[in-house]
């Protein structure tokens, strides 16, 4: 432990953020970042305590609760503080192979259970993470390390986000051939495609790991779906192992009068065209869809419903409104949400924080729920009709929620997003592959083995779990290629 009384004496501290009405105005990174001095102050707060709980990774009450991947927290934060930077960035790459992401985009379990945060401002992990990798890359600590020794055994991975990058990464460090088979023209999966790049740089962050891992030897195939482009049987047969890392990707619709207007989309189908446009011509070729003089709703509360809020707000949407069909959560945990537990409180994410900036509020209504969307003379969307519900407890097993009588309203809209969740994995690839699927349509097999119940072929990430975070994805991608390496060699000395 640096400094037994850092946490009496420093509060917690973060960099901050680009001004909300400067940074809409591009599509640059909104963070800022801390100089050294002050992150050895935070990293001074860490109690490095009997019982640390910020890395454990457990369920509980269905949320992740601690670090899921393990990161070494107590250690690096020690590290930092004495300024032992190189050793930091050597810890944290023992248990994480893209700190770069998850110091970006992860909502940070860990925080929620830092024992500081019991009575105090919890330590601010996340930021102290990204420091140490970011410090790594400018520093230029992090080359290419390609496996010494070769063995001859081939691996398949289906899917190149982060399941199947963690999974390449490491099978590759044991010395395994890996082919990475990705869909789309870009590597990185939501990395790359879903998560925008306000939030997550694609050329300077995501695609500088993508070249390293190339470097090390790593094969990427893009614009290849298998079991369209190429059948999935060719990969069992071809290769010594198969891993499914193909995401669940199948969106959950809203099949209410009016759904099939022009102007409502999917929000992966927003997000997508963005990024691409935007990576490809900065937008200049127009093949996205433009949220530009347009009234815009979300309709969706989750970390897509956010995304989609900033991207419009820097298409320059005339308004703004998210729809969230649950209750606001409350400012402090309640009750039932007690430490260590992911804390469910009321918080203003990025794009409701730059919403609120640009139209002077909170974007998002609660227990509200869309009826009906209505037309133009031409079968465009041009507003949508909403109630509000009343959540109350069904005993019965009816829905767990009622309409409250003459509360409908019509808003005016010109481009609704659908971001209410995923329902799985889509259907061709894992039936050719004759998988076995669970009750929740994902590919089945457990958590910790990843064997599927085809022999040789396993399945890791969104694909086996259901959408999820970035860091059980690479939880998952890590967990999948120890077992490939056991199935393959008989034993195994991947962590
Ligand atoms: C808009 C959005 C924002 C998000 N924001 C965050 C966030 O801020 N923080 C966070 O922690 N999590 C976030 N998530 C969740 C997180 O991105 C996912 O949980 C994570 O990316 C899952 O990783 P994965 O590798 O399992 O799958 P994915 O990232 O979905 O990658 C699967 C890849 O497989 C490819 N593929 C599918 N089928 C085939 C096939 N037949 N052949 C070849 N390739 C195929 C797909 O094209 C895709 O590239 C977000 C999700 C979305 C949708
Ligand atoms: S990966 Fe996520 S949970 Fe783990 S230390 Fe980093 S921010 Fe915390």
């Amino acid at each position: 432990m640096g400094k037994p009384t850092g946490f009496l004496e420093s509060a917690r501290e973060l960099p901050g953020d680009r001004p909300p009405l400067e940074r809409i105005e591009d599509w640059g990174e909104f963070h800022h970042h801390m100089p050294a001095g002050k992150l050895r102050e935070q990293g001074g707060r860490c109690m490095d305590c009997g019982v640390p709980f910020c890395h454990t990774g457990t369920l509980l009450g269905g949320m992740a609760s601690g670090c899921p991947i393990h990161n070494l927290i107590p250690e690096w934060n020690d590290l930092v503080y004495r300024g032992l930077w190189r050793e930091a960035l050597e810890r944290l790459h023992k248990t994480n192979n893209f700190p770069e992401f998850t110091g970006r985009v992860c909502p940070a379990p860990c925080e929620g259970s830092c024992v500081l945060g019991i009575s105090d401002p919890a330590v601010t992990i996340k930021n102290i993470e990204c420091s140490i990798v970011d410090h790594g890359f400018e520093q230029g600590w992090i080359v290419p390390v390609p496996p010494a020794v070769r063995t001859e055994k081939r691996v398949a991975v289906i899917g190149s986000g982060p399941a199947g990058l963690a999974c390449a990464a490491q099978l590759n460090r044991a010395g395994h051939h890996v082919t990475v088979y990705e869909r789309d023209d870009r590597i990185g999966g939501l990395l790359m495609y879903g998560i925008p790049n306000m939030k997550l740089e694609k050329e300077k962050v995501v695609q500088r790991r993508v070249d390293l891992m190339a470097a090390e030897g790593i094969e990427f195939v893009t614009g290849t779906a298998v079991g369209r482009d190429l059948p999935a049987q060719d990969l069992v047969d071809e290769y010594d192992a198969v891993v499914i890392c193909a995401g669940a990707t199948k969106p959950r619709d809203l099949p209410v009068p009016g759904r099939e207007l022009g102007g409502i989309h999917f929000a992966m189908d927003f997000l997508r065209a963005n990024t691409r446009s935007l990576l490809d011509t900065q937008h200049a070729d127009g093949n996205f869809i433009s949220a530009q003089d347009k009234d815009v709703i979300v309709i969706g509360g989750g970390d897509t419903g956010t995304d989609c809020v900033g991207t419009s707000l820097r298409h320059g949407c005339r308004s703004l409104n998210q729809f969230e069909i649950l209750p606001r959560p409350p400012d402090e945990r309640a009750a039932s949400n007690p430490w260590p537990e992911w804390p469910k409180v009321y918080m203003l994410d990025y794009g409701q924080e730059e919403a609120a900036a640009k139209f002077g509020g909170d974007p998002r209504s609660y227990c509200i729920m869309t009826k009906e969307f209505i037309a133009d003379d031409e079968g465009n969307v041009t507003s949508l009709k909403t109630v509000v519900v009343q959540w109350v407890s069904n005993k019965n097993g009816g829905p767990p929620f009622q309409e409250v009588a003459e509360s409908e309203k019509v808003w005016p809209a010109q481009l609704v997003l659908l971001a209410m969740g995923f329902l799985g994995p889509e259907d061709t690839l894992i039936e050719q592959l004759g998988a076995e699927r669970d009750d929740r349509s994902n590919v089945k097999a457990e958590h910790g083995l990843y064997t599927t119940s085809v022999d040789g072929v396993f399945a890791a990430g969104d694909a086996r779990r259901g959408q999820s975070l970035v860091v059980w994805a690479i939880n998952e991608g890590r967990g999948a290629a120890r077992e490939v390496d056991r199935y393959l060699m008989g034993s195994t000395q991947l962590p």
